[in-house]
């Protein structure tokens, strides 16, 4: 019934909550369960996922997979079973193991997906909680402030300088003002300003709303029935190399063509002989397996960052974050623990100290180290009531522990104010709110205008310190007595707090007529009252300072941009670390700087205080003018552009915005610059890691394929039979080729300087590598087997041992690649890696079984070989390995290039 009303824009705010069953104060949480199974959760209808099977079965929809079935039957029309079977078994483990990675990936994704799920603040039994948006129901109360994304469709009750970007809905990309007042009931979408809509984002103010509609019947929800969910793991250089692969493959397929023609007509091999041959130099040459690998050594980089709370909302930026050379980082909350407590409270006369741990209202008072009986002191009382009448945030005691919901900074003063022993519950009922400025990073205030029963009125304000002291006129002497401000001495007393690294707020009040329903900027203009400053500390994070550190070896500089005190800033930057605070720019001497100084100013400043997010773009623009990389970090609506300029934005998932979170390509869970770094670390071993995939399998594939091409061009016996190196490209690609994308990082991983952002993944050094690692192999290979026969052994024996030497010389080669830039190698580095090793056990496993076992030497032409021959094949593998590292020392330490 509820959702077949359609103008509830034209209603009257009494009449919504009568219709919708609702009140102002919310709804029970048993009447919210029992709409939510009546009316289904708030999300908008996916698209149903394919079956298991389906997905199974799409692991065969591939070139390869074709070109193999038709050799199948060929082979099976020729009566040659065991080739058959063999090819089939390389299909069917193809498709398992594409399946395999597939899924994992796709879990991957979906983790992410939930860990950034929307919360939406809501009255229920009476008090303000956090719920999952799909949890939202019809006549829940919804609370919101710039930034937020709405979750459902929103009639408004209250608002106070209200406004949302509507884009996604009406196409207009300026923000609309709302109010609560009704419209006329033909409002179109667009006009109709009593509401809000779900898929939509809070540009400015605050609000509370009664939801009217959710999932699909919101007006997002019509518009878009079937929201696709379909998401492909993939990134640039991913692209780019499956596109590589697949040019990759159709030249083979025609150069294998060739083989054969040559083959058979020129040399004069038999159809069925030179049909194999091609087999194999096809599946040899083909890095099938190379596409699905990549994807999974996404996968587990998006695993490993969002273990180390860095959650990626666009893929590519995993490639991104591993070349940031620059970090700009907010201060509160990123580089310290945005646990604020009031440590100082100066008067007109006095300098207050207080104590205490974190959010516990628990602490003492001091003068000059005396303990001081806050009874005797009326001014503590009124800043306490006040400081909880001029703020939002709530102090809640949970599990032993007190924790605040809302702002720190506000925080700080909810549990100074407890401290006196005000309750804030009791505070703001007896003066009620009428009318507030919400708190903006841009004017650096907030202000309130409150009423008590007993017909006191008043605006109480609190920011900044240097802006609120020049807003007042007057200062507190008590409750009835003020005198004119003394601004020298209250500026004085600012900045020695900010120079112990304190955030210095000033809290101000004036009285006003009773009548008095509005506030706006106009009213703190004149009459204000300074009463008092307050110092809050917040301690840096001691893992910041540790990633500062390893910033500094990796080669990447690190800017605070904080919205704080310069003095509190340098303060800060000492204390964690930071290289240069000496030169700090302000928010107010970047204004004055034309693009070009900015530029040249940049680089030497690593402090920027008193910022607003405007300067956030300017700066991110000024330091790419450098050609650097830029991380940026913001939690605002205001930061979004500049979240959306950088290389890397980072919103902070704790105390972030929806808009913040939506215009950046990581999302912190525990808003900790420690977190970056993790994630900047993690981008390099994902993209070397990527690096030593195609290293390892693209020369191992050229490698394999120039066995038999050699063979067949110089008309000699082949040292391999296809069917062998059929297995041997199957048993190493699904166990060596797997293996690197879970390697460990290289433990010179941040002490290298960032790489170059369009570095080509083929580059010059790496075609050299697989020239020389195919010529290494063809000679380890052929000279195992030339050695064998004219020992007199046997073809199949010779056969045997030359097979043993390529699949050893793969894994040795592996061992090579997996240090591929580490200059001071040690046998420790060599056999790290647990994956790798287990994968290196399956090998020996299986090619013990192919030597020895007598049924599969049947199926592969196999002998056993004896000891002696054991011995030469690792001999010839560590004689190849160090080859493979001396030309590698050589390119490293004396032309300093890696591949
Ligand atoms: P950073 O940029 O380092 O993360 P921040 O984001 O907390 O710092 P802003 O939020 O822009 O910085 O705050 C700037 C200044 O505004 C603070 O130094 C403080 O003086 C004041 N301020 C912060 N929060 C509030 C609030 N809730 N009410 C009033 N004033 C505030």
């Amino acid at each position: 019934m509820m959702q077949n009303i359609n103008n509830w824009h034209s209603l009257d705010q009494n009449d919504v909550l009568n219709k919708l069953n609702s009140s102002e104060d919310g709804l029970s949480s048993e009447e919210a369960e029992a709409r939510l199974k009546k009316y289904g959760p708030n999300k908008l209808q996916e698209e149903k996922k394919k079956s298991l099977i389906v997905r199974f079965l799409m692991q065969f929809n591939n070139l390869l997979i074709y070109v193999l079935l038709a050799a199948a039957v060929v082979t099976a029309l020729l009566d040659h079973t065991i080739d058959t079977v063999v090819i089939l078994g390389v299909v069917v483990i193809n498709a398992i193991i594409g399946f395999i990675q597939e899924n994992r990936a796709q879990n991957a994704m979906d983790a992410i997906k939930k860990m950034l799920a929307f919360q939406a603040t809501v009255l229920r039994d009476g008090s303000k909680q956090k719920i999952d948006s799909q949890s939202l129901v019809i006549g829940d109360i919804v609370f919101m402030k710039p930034g937020d994304r709405v979750l459902a469709d929103i009639r408004l009750l209250e608002a106070h300088g209200f406004s949302a970007q509507e884009a996604p809905l009406t196409g207009e990309s300026v923000a609309v003002e709302k109010s609560s007042k009704k419209v006329a009931s033909d409002a179109i979408i667009a006009d109709r300003s009593s509401m809000v809509f779900a898929g939509t984002t809070i540009a400015g103010g605050q609000a509370k709303g009664v939801v009217i509609s959710t999932a699909n019947n919101t007006e997002l929800g019509r518009i878009s029935k079937m929201l696709s969910s379909v998401e492909v793991l993939t990134t640039p250089l991913v692209e780019q190399m499956d596109k590589f692969a697949k040019y990759l493959t159709f030249f083979i397929l025609s150069f294998s063509l060739l083989i054969f023609l040559i083959g058979h007509f020129v040399k004069g091999l038999p159809f069925n002989e030179a049909f194999m041959a091609v087999i194999g130099l096809f599946v040899a040459a083909i890095p099938e397996g190379l596409p699905a690998v990549l994807t999974i050594t996404l996968a587990v980089g998006i695993q490993a960052m969002a273990k180390r709370n860095a959650i990626v909302r666009q893929l590519p930026a995993i490639e991104t974050i591993g070349s940031v050379s620059i970090i700009c980082s907010d201060k509160t909350g990123t580089l310290t623990q945005n646990e604020m407590m009031v440590s100082s409270v100066v008067t007109y006369k006095e300098d207050f100290k207080v104590d205490g741990a974190g959010y516990e209202p628990i602490g003492n008072f001091y003068i000059k180290n005396d303990k001081v009986d806050i009874n005797k002191h009326e001014i503590l009382n009124f800043l306490a009531k006040a400081s909880l009448l001029c703020s939002d945030t709530l102090l809640k005691k949970e599990e032993e522990s007190w924790k605040i919901e809302g702002s720190p900074t506000e925080g700080a003063l909810i549990t100074f104010a407890h401290k006196i022993g005000f309750d804030a519950d009791e505070v703001r009922r007896a003066f009620k709110r009428d009318d507030m400025i919400p708190f903006d990073s841009k004017h650096k205030f907030m202000a309130t205008l409150n009423h008590s029963h007993e017909g006191e009125s008043l605006i109480v304000i609190k920011g900044a310190a240097e802006i609120i002291i020049k807003m007042c006129q007057y200062e507190y002497i008590d409750k009835n007595s003020k005198k004119e401000i003394n601004t020298a001495y209250w500026e004085d007393k600012a900045k020695e707090l900010a120079s112990e690294g304190q955030r210095v707020l000033a809290l101000a009040y004036k009285k006003v007529p009773h009548d008095k329903s509005a506030l706006d900027f106009a009213d703190l203009k004149d009459e204000l009252i300074l009463v008092s400053l307050f110092g809050l500390i917040d301690p840096p994070r001691p893992e910041a300072i540790e990633a500062l550190k390893e910033c500094y070896s990796a080669d990447i500089d690190v800017k605070m941009i904080t919205g704080d005190h310069l003095l509190t800033a340098t303060a800060i930057g000492r204390t964690i670390g930071l290289k240069n605070c000496e030169n700090v720019l302000s928010g107010a001497d970047i204004e004055k700087m034309s693009d070009k100084e900015l530029q040249s100013a940049v680089l030497q400043t690593d402090i920027f205080a008193r910022t607003t997010p405007e300067h956030k773009l300017r700066l991110v623009k000024a330091f790419q003018a450098h050609s650097k990389i830029v991380a940026m970090t913001g939690d605002g609506v205001n930061d979004a552009p500049a979240l959306k300029r950088a290389n890397v934005g980072i919103a902070m998932g704790k105390s972030g915005t929806e808009a913040a979170k939506e215009s950046s390509e990581f999302v912190l869970t525990d808003d900790n610059f420690a977190s970056i770094v993790s994630a900047i670390k993690e981008g390099r071993k994902v993209y070397d890691n990527i690096k030593k995939v195609i290293s390892w399998t693209l020369p191992t594939n050229a490698a394999e394929a120039s066995v038999i091409i050699v063979a067949i061009f110089f008309g000699m016996v082949m040292p391999i039979t296809p069917i062998q190196i059929l297995w041997a490209n199957m048993i190493t690609a699904i166990t060596l080729g797997i293996a690197l994308a879970f390697e460990d990082e290289d433990k010179n991983i941040m002490k290298r300087s960032p790489r170059a952002i369009d570095e080509p993944l083929l580059s010059r050094d790496l075609i050299w590598h697989i020239i020389y690692v195919t010529f290494l192999f063809l000679i380890g290979v052929f000279g195992a087997y030339y050695y064998a026969v004219q020992s007199g052994a046997t073809i199949e024996y010779a056969r045997t041992l030359a097979l043993n030497v390529l699949v050893f010389l793969e894994i040795f080669h592996l061992l090579y690649i997996r240090n591929l830039n580490i200059i001071d190698l040690k046998l420790k580095d060599i056999l790290a890696n647990r994956v790798v090793w287990s994968a290196i056990s399956i090998i020996v496993v299986a090619q013990i079984a192919i030597t020895y076992v007598g049924f599969l030497q049947k199926v592969f032409a196999t002998n056993s070989l004896e000891l002696f021959d054991l011995i030469l094949i690792f001999v010839i593998c560590i004689f190849v390995f160090v080859l493979l590292e001396s030309e590698k020392q050589i390119r490293l330490r004396v032309f300093s290039k890696s591949l």
